[in-house]
Parts: C-alpha cells; structure tokens; sequence
C-alpha cells in the first residue's frame, strides 16, 4: 500500500501538510486548519510542490530555515473507486481510505478551484462529529514530541 503523511509545519504560518504516495513521489497539499474527523467540516488545501518520499517521515527544523515540523500522523492509504490516484487528482477528486494512528477511513479530497481544493471526512465508522483530533491530539505519532518542543529544539 501507498504511505500517506499528514506534518504540522510552523513556517511563517502554522499549517498542516498533507503527502500521498503516488507515483514515487509524496503529492502535497497545505492544509491551513489541518485534518477533520467531522464529516461537516470541509478544510481548505491548497496544492504545493511534491515532496520525496523521503520527507513523509521528516520532523525536526530545516537547516537554515525558521520552521519546524513534526509528523502529525502517518501510516498507509488506499485508493477508492477504479481510477489510480494520479487520473483521480487529474480529474479532480480523489477518495481514499486512509489507515493512520488518528486519521482513519474515508477521506475526500476535491477541486474546487485552480489552486483550490477541500479536504473532507467521509461519512463511515471512524467519522468522530464531537471531536476535534488536531487539537486533541497534537504530538508527534513518531517521537511523541509537540510542535512548540521541536521549535524549541528538544
Ligand atoms: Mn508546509
């Protein structure tokens, strides 16, 4: 199965960064509020550059650069529907299962716009409607570190 990579990244905003493994690269949405387990919530990503894979598993500050990332969540993902992932995103919609430590199940990501997409939870057993993972579940799911103790240089 292809990995999948969410990174809360304290840049000159703090963003989420979203990577899917496809095609050998790590595709890569910014995401400003970060994942929803809340099939009413529709979060705002904004397409960036691929990554390489080697970045799905970064955390810690960027030499010579003012930021700090953690890996939020990670683990692996499926495809759903008949369409591999690239024809998806060229279409402008994909939908996966993800199988992550807090990110689980249905997710859709959709354009909306040229640089415009949106990231919803699909409605499934994992949809959680009275919670809210990212501020609920803010360390890293590798170190088990927080955001500010990697800015801080723990
Ligand atoms: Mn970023």
């Amino acid at each position: 199965m292809p990995r999948f990579a969410v990174q809360q990244h304290r840049a000159s905003r703090l963003h989420f960064d979203l990577r899917l493994e496809v095609d050998g690269v790590a595709r890569s949405w910014a995401v400003p509020r970060g994942p929803s387990l809340r099939t009413r919530d529709r979060r705002l990503a904004v397409p960036v550059d691929d990554h390489g894979l080697e970045h799905l598993s970064f955390e810690g500050r960027h030499a010579g650069a003012d930021d700090a990332v953690i890996v939020w969540d990670a683990g692996q993902y499926e495809v759903q529907g008949e369409r591999p992932a690239a024809a998806a995103l060229a279409a402008g919609h994909l939908a996966v299962t993800l199988h992550g430590a807090k990110l689980r199940g249905g997710f859709a990501l959709t354009r909306t716009g040229p640089r415009r997409w949106i990231l919803t939870k699909m409605r499934d057993a994992f949809a959680e409607p009275e919670r809210d993972v990212v501020a609920e579940q803010p360390r890293s799911v590798l170190t088990g570190r927080t955001l500010a103790e990697v800015d801080a240089g723990a």
